[in-house]
């Protein structure tokens, strides 16, 4: 496999082979099951060869130009080349590419706008909000006071009119749109208009949809947030890690929330990943990718609803589909188990306006992989007799790893 660059040359394998055998039981894990986790995605060799970079020994505290360590004339120019191309890709004023993860990322919007104890707008956890967004578990919960809005218990989308009410009745600090489990695209001029009303910060967290925007298959918020925070590890493709997109007006509030607020040293080979996503979300074949992501969701969505799932909102925009499979006699959690015993593997997740656990699932990295609406079709199908309890759960897990073994994700 000289396509990943950490096993090349065999070292891990001859120094620790204790380790290196776990790598190569996830790789073989990743490459001959359905990787259906709407969080998940393959990054390229360029990017694992980035994070497998001796970048990873260089300590950078503070932003190019102004470290608090010598030697870093490579990596400020990885992180100016990084903060270019995000700027460049999502038409925003400034970028910070320094956040660890999405969590990082949400942490430090509310640091650069808020004070403990303000209050804040954003989707309940129970219709699809992120742990972020008010969990009790979270310092989110604990350091603010979050107020939830729903989606309508008919259509499964946001309910606006409660959105509006809300904004006028608590007047929030700030609002916060974007979701763990929303299908639909969100609509970034209703939150601006609201936010405006009520003189609140509008914080788009868009650590979901952001690959489809890289690539025009979805709305950008960067015209209406005041701050957009974002995963690079989802859609987008690139290394696990997050950022932040702002105006310049709230550049130096952004960076200085991140470092040295909430962060120490950036991770500066994550840091170079992230130029190297970017670099690749710019070209023509990511638009086409992500276009592709859309087709085969609606496609899957299709397939899941005619096999008799009830899937939410009817369908989808994006890569994201949320199902109940409860119609076939099966509850979301022991559905859950059914389908991974069979090699699909994806998450459960709440159903809006029940106590049920529904399924999750997105067509990110199986679109990486190379299939298409006909590989769809064929994954519908399968979910549809393994969930009835049809097909011999055996039987099922070898026409995954047929379909797998004809689409693997690291060819070579
Ligand atoms: C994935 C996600 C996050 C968190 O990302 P991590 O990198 O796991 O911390 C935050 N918000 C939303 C809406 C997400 O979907």
């Amino acid at each position: 496999m000289p396509v990943i660059p950490a096993l090349q040359g065999d070292v891990l394998r001859r120094q620790d082979p204790e380790v290196a055998e776990l790598l190569l039981g996830e790789l073989a894990r990743q490459s001959t099951t359905l990787q259906l986790t709407a969080a998940e995605n393959f990054t390229s060799p360029a990017v694992l060869a980035a994070l497998g970079s001796p970048l990873a020994n260089k300590y950078a505290e503070g932003y190019p130009g102004g470290r608090h360590h010598g030697g870093c004339e490579f990596v400020d120019a990885a992180e100016r080349l990084a903060v270019r191309r995000a700027t460049e890709l999502f038409g925003a004023e400034h970028a910070n590419v320094q956040a660890h993860s999405g969590s990082s990322a949400v942490l430090a919007a509310y640091a650069a706008l808020l004070r403990p104890g303000d209050t804040v707008l954003a989707l309940g956890l129970s219709y699809g909000g992120h742990l972020t967004h008010g969990s009790p578990a979270n310092f989110s919960g604990r350091w603010f006071d979050f107020v939830g809005y729903g989606v309508d218990a008919e259509s499964g989308l946001v309910d606006h009119a409660q959105v509006r009410t809300l904004a006028r009745t608590r007047r929030p600090k700030a609002i916060v749109c974007g979701s763990i489990a929303c299908p639909r695209h969100i609509d970034y001029a209703f939150f601006r208009e609201i936010a405006d009303e009520v003189g609140a910060y509008l914080i788009a967290d868009a650590a979901h949809p952001i690959g489809l925007v890289a690539g025009g298959a979805a709305p950008s918020p960067v015209p209406y947030a005041d701050v957009v925070c974002a995963t690079t590890h989802k859609v987008l493709r690139g290394p696990r890690g997050g950022m932040l997109l702002c105006g310049s007006e709230l550049a130096e509030r952004v960076d200085r929330a991140v470092f040295p607020f909430t962060q120490g040293g950036a991770q500066m080979h994550t840091v170079a990943a992230k130029a190297v996503a970017f670099g690749e979300a710019a070209t023509p074949a990511f638009g086409a990718y992500a276009h592709q992501v859309v087709a085969n969701a609606r496609m899957l969505a299709a397939g899941l609803a005619a096999e008799g799932l009830a899937v939410t909102t009817g369908g989808t925009d994006t890569h994201l589909i949320t199902a109940d499979p409860a119609p076939l006699g099966v509850e979301g959690r022991a559905a859950r188990g059914r389908l991974a015993a069979a090699g699909m593997v994806l998450d459960c997740c709440a159903l809006p306006h029940t106590d049920a656990r529904g399924l999750r699932l997105g067509t990110a990295a199986i679109t990486t992989q190379g299939m298409g609406q006909e590989e769809m079709a064929l994954i519908a199908v399968l979910f549809g007799k393994v969930l009835r309890g049809e097909a011999d759960v055996a039987r099922a897990r070898e026409d995954v790893r047929e379909l797998t073994g004809a689409f693997p994700p690291y060819p070579g």
